[in-house]
């Protein structure tokens, strides 16, 4: 009884492989930039059709074509398909054996047709062709392939497998039943392996289609991984740039630890800088965390000696990130300071500019093992942090050299105090500031008397130091809010914010009576020096501080004139 016509089963296969073929090259063309191999893929579904119909057409066409050429395609194409397998999955290796098994095959079966027509050692010979090649499909995509890649090939791996099983079990059927010379009137095991190779033919290449789409699937998932990662690195980056801002040093790199320390869920950070010449390296910053639950022990600002530090400083030694991702295991760990926290696995980084390791930055105690994009992560973050920190340091030492200017540009450098420069700019601001709250200001001014004559008699040394010394009782009797100034050779003033007339008077009068009493000391000698003053004061008439200094000069050129030693005021 027949079952199934086996002609009708090679109409069949026809159909349903010109579908799959059709399937493919649709496959070929939405990927072929995007995956190499799939080319051979179609070029396979297409010599397997052209195989079919070749087949079907036995007794229209010479046997060469329907016998011999056919079978070789079927096997050939089969090999270019494990060729597209090797190259979609980055596995190329040589294929001389395949082709020699193809030579082979096309000879031996030629062999069984031409010389002696033998359909069931042709079938044998075919299965054994089509199991060799089957069996390193299976290989690659079962086993060769790299774990990340198995998930996404184990489905055609599986049907490769199923080519295996059934080509063995029809070489045990063909030795068990043997099949006629006519393929067309082959028995009912032989039909049947036909059938289930069209099964496995179609879902051959429904595999192959979802092979594609989950490897597709699977990178744009790790594609939107990876953004999602740049992003929250692309934030932290922006966070720490505007913290720095309005923050100090040690404050920016606390906060950089522990923003680390969450984003790698370690436990512990910490951030050293590294001195010039690399012998030592000095504690910045721990991580609040660190700080507050791990570390007792004092070290902050604390220098360490490279040579002698713990393994921590692997980093400097070998000038690239290290993980210790088993602290206790180390041979070469020199152990905790008491108090220290309980260290289980570390990763350290150096930052390195100019050929040189400036910082190193480290954080331990993650839950799981560190890797390689811990230390990328941590790496890039140290980078960025060095780079703020550096930039602040600069920032900070432009500062101090921009007060030191502006004290020296202000500064009378004999007495210390301001000089006519700052005097008026200091002065323009007072009053101003007394135009608008029409508050009282008064000013000083005192020129010493004969000071030519102690220039002449005991140097320009000496007078020096006189001046030095009048400057001392300036001091002595001014306030923080005053503004006493050297206003040039041997006269002074002093600026008296919220203060009348009177009071400024009696100012003068005490400082005056402190000069003439206090007998500098020049050259060992007790000197009696006098100054003669002027005193003013400020109304909303005056346009400006020198309208207030020209009245204040009068009244001290008039007690020049009354025989100096004296204070006198002008209204
Ligand atoms: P008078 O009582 O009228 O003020 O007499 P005087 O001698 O003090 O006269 P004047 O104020 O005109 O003299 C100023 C002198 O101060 C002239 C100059 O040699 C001297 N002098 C100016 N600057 C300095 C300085 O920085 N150091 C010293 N040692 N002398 C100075
Ligand atoms: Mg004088
Ligand atoms: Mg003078």
């Amino acid at each position: 009884m027949k079952l199934f016509d086996m002609r009708t089963v090679i109409y069949s296969f026809s159909i349903s492989n010109l579908i799959t073929m059709v399937v493919m090259v649709i496959l070929w063309n939405q990927n072929r930039k995007r995956y190499s191999g799939i080319g051979y893929w179609m070029a396979d579904y297409i010599m397997q059709f052209i195989a079919l119909v070749l087949i079907s057409l036995r007794g229209i066409i010479p046997n060469l074509l329907s016998m011999t050429v056919s079978n070789a395609l079927i096997i050939g194409g089969t090999i270019l398909i494990y060729m597209g397998f090797e190259r979609f999955t980055d596995k190329r290796s040589s294929q001389i054996h395949n082709f020699i098994l193809l030579i082979l095959f096309i000879i031996s079966h030629s062999y069984f047709v031409f010389i002696i027509n033998n359909l069931t050692i042709r079938n044998i010979l075919f299965s054994i062709a089509l199991f060799i090649i089957s069996a390193q499909c299976t290989f690659l995509l079962l086993w060769r392939v790299r774990s990340a890649m198995y998930s996404i090939t184990r489905g055609v791996g599986f049907v490769y497998a199923a080519y295996c099983i059934v080509s063995i079990a029809r070489i045990i059927f063909d030795l068990t039943f043997k099949s006629g010379i006519d393929f067309f009137r082959s028995n009912i095991y032989d039909t049947t392996v036909l059938m289930i190779y069209q099964m496995l033919f179609i879902l051959h290449t429904f595999f192959l289609f979802l092979m594609v789409n989950s490897r597709l699937f699977s990178e744009v998932k790790k594609d939107i991984e990876s953004r999602k990662e740049t992003e929250k690195i692309i934030r932290l980056r922006l966070r720490i740039w505007e913290y720095a801002v309005t923050h100090t040093l040690k404050e920016l790199m606390q906060k950089a630890l522990d923003e680390i320390e969450e984003l790698t869920g370690s436990l512990i950070g910490f951030y050293h800088f590294v001195d010039e010449n690399e012998k030592s390296l000095t504690l910045q910053a721990w991580s609040t965390r660190t700080k507050a639950v791990f570390c007792k022990a004092e070290g902050e600002g604390m220098h360490y000696s490279i040579a002698e530090a713990g393994v921590w400083v692997d980093c400097i030694h070998q000038r690239k990130p290290v993980i210790h991702n088993d602290y206790s295991s180390l041979p070469h760990k020199k152990g905790m300071p008491e108090g220290h926290a309980k260290l289980i696995r570390e990763l350290v980084v150096p930052t390195i500019r100019d050929g040189k390791i400036v910082s190193i930055l480290g954080i331990g105690n993650k839950p799981s093992d560190y890797n390689e994009k811990d230390v990328e992560l941590v790496s890039y973050i140290a980078d960025i942090v060095w780079t703020i920190v550096s930039q602040k340091k600069a920032e900070e030492q432009i500062h101090q050299l921009n007060d030191q200017l502006e004290h020296l540009a202000m500064t009378d450098e004999l007495t210390s105090l301001a000089n006519r420069r700052a005097f008026f700019i200091l002065g323009g601001d007072e009053i101003k500031r007394a135009r608008r709250y029409h508050s009282y200001l008064t000013l000083i001014m005192f020129d010493i008397d004969r000071f030519k004559q102690i220039n002449d008699t005991y140097g320009h040394e000496a007078g020096d130091t006189v001046l030095q010394c009048i400057t001392k009782t300036i001091k002595e009797s001014t306030r923080e809010v005053d503004i006493a100034a050297r206003l040039g050779g041997e006269e002074f003033g002093i600026l008296l914010p919220h203060t009348k007339s009177s009071d400024a008077v009696k100012l003068a009068e005490r400082l005056r009576l402190s000069i003439e009493t206090k007998n500098c000391k020049v050259q060992n000698k007790r000197m009696k020096i006098t100054a003669s003053f002027g005193v003013a004061d400020f109304n909303n008439e005056m346009p400006d501080l020198d309208a207030l200094l020209r009245d204040a000069d009068t009244a001290m050129y008039k007690a020049k004139k009354q025989g100096r030693n004296k204070v006198v005021y002008i209204k």
